[in-house]
C-alpha cells in the first residue's frame, strides 16, 4: 500500500522574483543577479526563451538602426541585448542580414541556440534561481506593494514573499493578478503559427513567396483550401539546407471573446490547416514537390495581449517622432509593424538610423511600488507596442527593469538604477 502524499507549499528565499522566462525575464533576472541581488526565475515551460524558443519566431528585430545605404549593422545602442546577440551569434554561427530594401536588419538564430544562450547567461551571475514549470496563478498586494506570490512548479505549490518583482509574462499576470489597471490588447494583432518544411528547394527562400501565393490563392478560389491558407509568409533569413520556415498568420481575436478561449481555439485551428496546406504546395509548387512537414512550433505565436497602465504610456507619436526622454531606460528602433486582416503587415517606419527611447515609468504600474514590467506589456499605446514588443527591445526594457528591482530590493537608489542603465545603452 503506497503512503499518502501531502502536498504543502514550500517557500524559497531570495529578493527579486522575475516571472517569465522570454527574452524581458531572461534579461531582468540577469541584470538584477549582476547587480548582486537573489533573485528567483519562474517559467512555465521546461525552458526559456518565451516567444523566441516556444513560438519559434526565428529572427531577432530591434538590435540595429534601419538603414538603406550602410554596408553593416549598426547597434541601436549598447549593453545587454548587444550582448546576447553576441553570444547567440557564436553559438549558432549567425550574423546580422537586411532583410528588405527598406533596411531593416535582423539577426536569424535557430530556437535552440536562443534557449541554450539564454540558460547560460542566467546561469552565469550565480545569484538566479531558475524554476522550470513554474506558472503563476495567484498574486496578493497590500497597500501599493505586491507582497505574496504563489505557483505550481511541477504542480508542487511554491509561495514567494518577494521584496521587488518583475512581470515578464508577456500578459501583465504578476501585476494584473495583484490589482494593477491593465489593458486586453489581445485584439490589437493576429497570431501565427510557425511550421518548417525540410527538403525544400532553398531557392524558394531566396526568391520569396510569388510562386507560392499563387498556387494557394487558385487552390482557395477553387475551393480545395481554406481562406486562412494564403496568409502564409516566410520568417526572415531561411532556408539553410533546404528548411524553410513559414509563418501561417490567422485573424486578430475576437474582442468579446476570453483570449483563453480564443487561444484554444487558435493553436487547433491553425495546426489543422497545416496538412491541407502541406499537401496543397507538394502538388502545385515545384519547389516543394519533396517536401516534407518536419516541425510545428509548440506553441501559436500571440503578437498581443494584456499590457499594464503604467505611471507613464509610450505613445505611437514618441515612437514615430523618435522622441527621447531623459529617464529613457530603452531605445526602440523597429517600425510600428501591424499584423491585422490582411495577408501582410502594414509597416510604418521612422527617420532612418533614428530610435525613440522608452521611459523607465513605463515600466512601473500605477498602483504598485515594487513591481517592474517589461517587454511586450509594459505601458503603450497598440501603435507604439507593434514597434516594441520585439525581441531586441525586449531585452533592453527586461534588462532596465531587472536593474531597478534589483537596485530597490537592497535599498539603493532609483536614481543611480537609472543612471546606470542609461551608461550601459551609451557603452
Ligand atoms: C508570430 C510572431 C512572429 C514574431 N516575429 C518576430 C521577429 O521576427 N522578431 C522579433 O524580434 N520579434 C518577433 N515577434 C515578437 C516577439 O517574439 C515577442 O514580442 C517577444 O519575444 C516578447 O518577449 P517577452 O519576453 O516580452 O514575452 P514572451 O516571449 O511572451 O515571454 C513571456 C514568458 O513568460 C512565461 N509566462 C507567462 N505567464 C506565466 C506565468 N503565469 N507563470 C510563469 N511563466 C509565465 C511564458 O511561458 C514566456 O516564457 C513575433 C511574435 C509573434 C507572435
Amino acid at each position: 500500500m503506497s503512503n499518502p502524499a501531502r502536498i504543502g507549499s514550500t517557500t524559497v528565499a531570495f529578493e527579486v522574483l522575475v516571472i517569465g522566462g522570454g527574452a524581458a525575464g531572461v534579461a531582468a533576472a540577469t541584470a538584477a543577479g549582476r547587480a548582486g541581488a537573489k533573485v528567483v526565475l519562474l517559467e512555465r515551460y521546461g525552458f526559456l526563451g518565451g516567444l523566441a524558443t516556444t513560438a519559434q519566431v526565428g529572427t531577432i528585430c530591434g538590435l540595429y538602426l534601419r538603414d538603406t545605404a550602410g554596408d553593416e549593422a549598426t547597434p541601436v545602442g549598447g549593453g545587454f541585448p548587444q550582448e546576447f546577440a553576441s553570444r547567440l551569434q557564436r553559438a549558432a554561427d549567425t550574423k546580422p542580414i537586411r532583410v528588405t530594401d527598406t533596411g531593416l536588419w535582423v539577426l536569424p538564430y535557430s530556437p535552440p541556440a536562443f534557449a541554450g544562450v539564454a540558460d547560460a547567461v542566467v546561469s552565469e551571475s550565480k545569484n538566479v534561481t531558475v524554476i522550470l514549470h513554474a506558472t503563476v496563478a495567484e498574486a496578493q498586494a497590500e497597500g501599493s506593494r505586491l507582497n505574496e506570490v504563489r505557483a505550481l512548479a511541477w504542480n508542487e505549490p511554491l509561495l514567494f514573499r518577494p521584496n521587488a518583482v518583475v512581470d515578464c509574462t508577456g500578459e501583465a499576470t504578476g501585476a494584473a493578478l495583484a490589482g494593477a489597471h491593465a489593458e486586453n490588447g489581445g485584439a490589437d494583432q493576429a497570431p501565427a503559427l510557425v511550421f518548417v518544411l525540410e527538403n525544400a528547394d532553398p531557392g524558394l527562400a531566396q526568391r520569396g513567396l510569388l510562386e507560392v501565393r499563387r498556387e494557394l490563392h487558385w487552390a482557395v478560389e477553387n475551393g480545395t483550401l481554406p481562406a486562412l491558407c494564403e496568409r502564409l509568409s516566410l520568417v526572415p533569413g531561411t532556408g539553410a539546407n533546404g528548411r524553410i520556415a513559414f509563418k501561417l498568420s490567422l485573424l486578430p481575436a475576437d474582442p468579446d471573446r476570453a483570449l483563453w478561449q480564443q487561444v484554444t481555439d487558435w493553436e487547433r485551428e491553425a495546426r489543422a490547416l497545416l496538412e491541407p496546406l502541406r499537401q496543397c504546395l507538394v502538388k502545385n509548387v515545384a519547389a516543394c514537390r519533396n517536401a516534407r512537414l518536419d516541425s510545428i512550433a509548440p506553441q501559436l505565436g500571440v503578437r498581443s495581449g494584456r499590457r499594464i497602465l503604467g505611471r507613464a504610456r509610450l505613445m505611437d507619436e514618441d515612437v514615430s517622432g523618435t522622441r527621447k526622454f531623459p529617464s529613457g531606460i530603452a531605445r526602440g528602433c523597429w517600425p510600428m509593424e501591424r499584423w491585422t486582416k490582411g495577408p501582410r503587415p502594414e509597416m510604418t517606419c521612422f527617420a532612418e538610423r533614428d530610435y525613440y527611447e522608452i521611459p523607465f515609468d513605463c515600466l512601473r504600474p500605477a498602483e504598485l511600488d515594487n513591481v517592474w514590467v517589461a517587454g511586450r506589456c509594459f505601458s503603450a499605446t497598440t501603435g507604439a507596442m507593434t514597434s516594441a514588443r520585439v525581441i531586441g527591445t525586449a531585452l533592453a526594457t527586461g534588462w532596465a527593469a531587472g536593474t531597478a528591482a534589483a537596485f530597490q530590493a537592497r535599498g539603493r537608489s532609483l536614481d543611480d538604477a537609472l543612471t546606470l542603465v542609461r551608461k550601459q545603452m551609451d557603452q
